[in-house]
């Protein structure tokens, strides 16, 4: 017992200090290494910023109270006239703030090589601080390059997103610093399959930003309301077309005058609470046609393609900070008479979890470096790399999250469970994981994505490639990259069996890139835990791997 300001209490002893003050760039190897095989000699200053930002105690606080203190919708004003508003609390503004000065959203887009790359290295630091404010800055990267298929619309909003001040400021976009974007795709009689769409688009006429429509119809899924304007898909007469939809009318005058969209509520979801998602309806809403008519799903999987590419980054992301937060929990923490961390289970447990952060890793930056390479020049093996790893990235990284997120959060026992008013963090992590799995294409359509993709182009061709520089490096490697190119190559894959192969495809793709970058310890453990005896738990390593030099790669700082 002892005494704190005359009050009695007792001392709290081990317990573990929160992961804090650590400079995230500098303690994620894997990521560096990553960045490092596909841009040698790239300039890491601005990571090494964001890195120490992303990780203070400050920008902690401001993810806290952000998911605490969550938006609100007001609807009407007091006097009941349609307002359509959220407000958000000014640590979710200080988030955008951040995250848009380190161009996550628009701005690779008005760079030039390298740009993508190093965005997504970015993208994913600053998922380790707080993902739920990425939602509306993946959909602003997503739909920037859409924009060209209008080219007035192109020259009025594409500086404004490539701007980094962000502006919270809900008014027209002519007086604003920088915008955001949002994407309406999902209604309530379908999501996958966006042909389902009913809301109608009537043709009203032309202005200087083109073909104008009228829009009728809802959004059922719509995040992110409090965007500047979104690109939605609409039954034209010609088939279901792109359209341009801004939330303030264009020619309106000070103080402006809303567009017909209506926000009926806001999803109460199971995490990414920070974030707004909304229902929506169109009431004669005014929009602007993007590219041809009747070529809308063409545009938006375009545009998903993108968002996928940031699912993938977002899980990796997330895996990490689950990692950093129980690799730094267990080196504090003691149980029967020793550290946790020095308890050969779980040693295990935390070894196979750094080979699963690490692989992840490893696989988004490679779409990432496909995507970097096909925006700024032409490459026929970048290209079907490109559509081959945006399905498989997405699928197998995203759907590893939530299995991961669940033994991290273990890592911690009972206090991981807990929230304690928005402090532990692992709770928050474990409700987002299963978010990037569902939106933008769920588990299935990504496994049936890539059947598609295999249609196409010579992808047995590209997938050799690929994996030659590791042939003959691991067995078991060997073994399942050749049952999988005769597989692709044979066009044996089924379709009940699309999940299988995706898998399978991903984890030679993993393996065939820790080969490059890893030491010795990590490609042999997950070659071994993944292709020649995969188990269904994490913390399942054979006797004999070099746990100690995978925990010190994952782990460089001290507790
Ligand atoms: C938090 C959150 C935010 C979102 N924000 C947005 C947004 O801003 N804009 C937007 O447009 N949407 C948004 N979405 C919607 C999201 O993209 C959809 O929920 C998703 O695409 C799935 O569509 P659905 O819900 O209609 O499910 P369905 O299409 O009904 O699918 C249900 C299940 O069936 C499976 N399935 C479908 N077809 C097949 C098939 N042929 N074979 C096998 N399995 C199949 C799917 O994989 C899925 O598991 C958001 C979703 C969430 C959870």
């Amino acid at each position: 017992m002892r005494t704190v300001s005359g009050v009695v209490t007792h001392e709290v002893f081990n317990q573990a200090a929160p992961f804090s003050g650590v400079n995230l760039w500098q303690a994620n190897r894997p990521l560096q290494d990553a960045l490092a095989l596909h841009a040698p000699g790239a300039d890491t200053a601005a990571l090494h910023a964001l890195g120490e930002e992303a990780g203070s105690a400050e920008m902690q606080a401001h993810a806290r109270l952000a998911n605490t203190h969550t938006p609100v919708l007001h609807t009407h004003d007091r006097v009941g006239r349609r307002v359509d508003e959220v407000e958000f609390h000014p640590s979710y503004h200080a988030l955008m703030t951040s995250a848009l000065r380190h161009g996550l959203h628009g701005t690779p887009w008005a760079a030039g090589p390298g740009s993508h790359l190093q965005r997504a290295a970015a993208f994913m630091l600053f998922t380790e601080l707080e993902p739920s404010v990425l939602c509306p800055v993946s959909m602003s990267y997503a739909v920037a390059p859409a924009l060209r298929g209008n080219s007035a619309l192109q020259a009025a909003w594409g500086p404004k997103l490539a701007a980094t001040a962000y502006d919270a400021r809900f008014m027209p976009m002519q007086g604003k610093t920088a915008v955001t974007m949002g994407m309406g795709m999902t209604e309530k009689q379908g999501g996958s399959d966006v042909r389902a769409n009913t809301t109608r688009a009537e043709a009203d006429g032309q202005d200087e930003w083109g073909h104008r429509y009228r829009l009728t119809g809802h959004k059922w899924f719509f995040s992110a309301p409090m965007c500047d304007a979104f690109l939605v898909l609409a039954q034209a007469p010609e088939g279901l077309s792109c359209f341009f939809l801004p939330r303030w009318l264009p020619s309106s005058d000070n103080p402006g005058t809303l567009n017909a969209i209506h926000v009926q509520r806001l999803k109460h979801k199971l995490g990414n609470h920070a974030n707004a998602s909304s229902e929506v309806e169109f009431h004669g809403a005014a929009a602007w046609r993007v590219g041809e008519p009747g070529r809308g799903v063409t545009q938006i999987l375009a545009m998903g393609a993108l968002t996928r590419l940031d699912c993938a980054l977002g899980t990796a992301g997330l895996m990490r900070q689950a990692l950093s937060i129980a690799l730094y929990h267990t080196a504090q923490r003691s149980a029967f008479g020793k550290r946790l961390n020095e308890q050969p289970l779980m040693k295990n447990v935390l070894a196979d979890l750094a080979l699963e952060s690490e692989a992840a890793t490893a696989l988004a930056m490679r779409l990432a470096a496909a995507v970097d390479r096909t925006e700024h020049g032409r490459d026929e093996h970048e290209s079907g790399m490109r559509r081959l790893l945006t399905p498989v990235a997405k699928f197998w990284v995203c759907k590893r999250g939530s299995a991961f997120g669940q033994e991290a959060m273990e890592c911690l026992g009972g206090n991981g469970y807990v929230e304690a008013a928005g402090e532990g963090v692992m709770a928050r992590i474990y409700r987002e994981m299963p978010l990037n799995s569902i939106w933008e294409g769920a588990g299935n359509i990504m496994a049936l994505d890539l059947l598609r993709a295999l249609r196409g182009a010579d992808m047995a061709a590209a997938l050799q490639r690929e994996l030659a520089p590791s042939k003959g490096a691991h067995a078991a490697l060997d073994r399942t990259a050749a049952r999988v190119l005769h597989q692709i190559d044979h066009g044996d894959a089924l379709e009940p069996q699309a999940r299988r192969l995706a898998r399978d495809v991903a984890l030679v793709l993993q393996a065939a890139l820790l080969h490059r970058t890893s030491p010795t310890a990590v490609f042999a453990a997950f070659c071994d835990s993944r292709l020649d005896e995969p188990s269904d738990v994490f913390g399942t390593l054979r006797a004999g791997h070099d746990l100690r030099a995978i925990l010190q790669r994952a782990m460089p700082w001290s507790a």
